[in-house]
């Protein structure tokens, strides 16, 4: 599957938000756009325009997607996937990116970001229900138990990120145990849990039409 190896902070320079792509360096000072930087290109630096109804319904669904960290084939496909499923598909879409291996790991708090959640999984430290896994992409089932393998330098890391986290709480819909380096995807999170990055209506109304 194709990847984007570009710049990161350029994808939240063209959002004009924060994706938290980078770990640590997005709570620093260091962030691009704590420092205001402009989009990238040529006309970064022009004023906004008004944006037609489709440039932001693309925005969001722009949003999303990196976000996720996710290409174009790949992120419909999840979209197919949500319009087949029974309730309103934008909670589907959502509930669907945040049952990902990758996030569930970087949720946990075991990875700084979800790109390093992947490598993670990619690199065979990680096990679902004790079994390898075969991708970063699969959607888990609730009850499923993620596990870091014990391998130094890995559980060093993972332990480097639990202790950047200090007191902070896992989301309610999983759980964690830091001394046995694993946790439990207890439960589909629901619409409110999900942090509200983006407007997910808006994101279903541009791939329908
Ligand atoms: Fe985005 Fe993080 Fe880079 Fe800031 S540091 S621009 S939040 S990826």
């Amino acid at each position: 599957m194709a990847r984007y190896t570009g710049p990161v902070c350029k994808r939240c320079r063209r959002e004009g938000m924060k994706l938290f792509l980078k770990g640590t360096r997005c709570s620093m000072a260091k962030c691009a756009i704590e420092r205001e930087k402009p989009a990238p290109g040529v006309h970064g630096q022009r004023r906004a325009r008004k944006s037609s109804e489709y440039a932001v319904q693309l925005r969001e669904k722009q949003r999303l997607k990196r976000q996720y960290g996710m290409q174009e084939a790949q992120f419909r496909l999840v979209f197919k996937r949500a319009l087949r499923r029974r309730g309103v598909t934008g909670e589907q879409l959502l509930q669907s990116l945040e049952s990902r291996l990758d996030n569930v790991v970087y949720r946990m708090g075991f990875a700084p970001s979800r790109q390093a959640a992947r490598q993670m999984v990619l690199h065979n430290h990680v096990t679902v229900n004790a079994r390898r896994a075969q991708s970063a992409s699969i959607e888990l089932k609730p009850g499923s138990v993620i596990q870091i393998k014990d391998r130094s330098g890995v559980r060093e890391g993972v332990k480097r990120c639990l202790d950047a986290l200090g007191n902070a709480p896992v989301p309610a819909w999983m759980t964690r145990d830091d001394a046995a380096f694993n946790g439990q995807y207890v439960r589909v999170p629901t619409r409110e849990e999900i942090a509200p990055i983006v407007n997910e209506q808006l994101v279903v109304e541009l791939y329908s039409k």
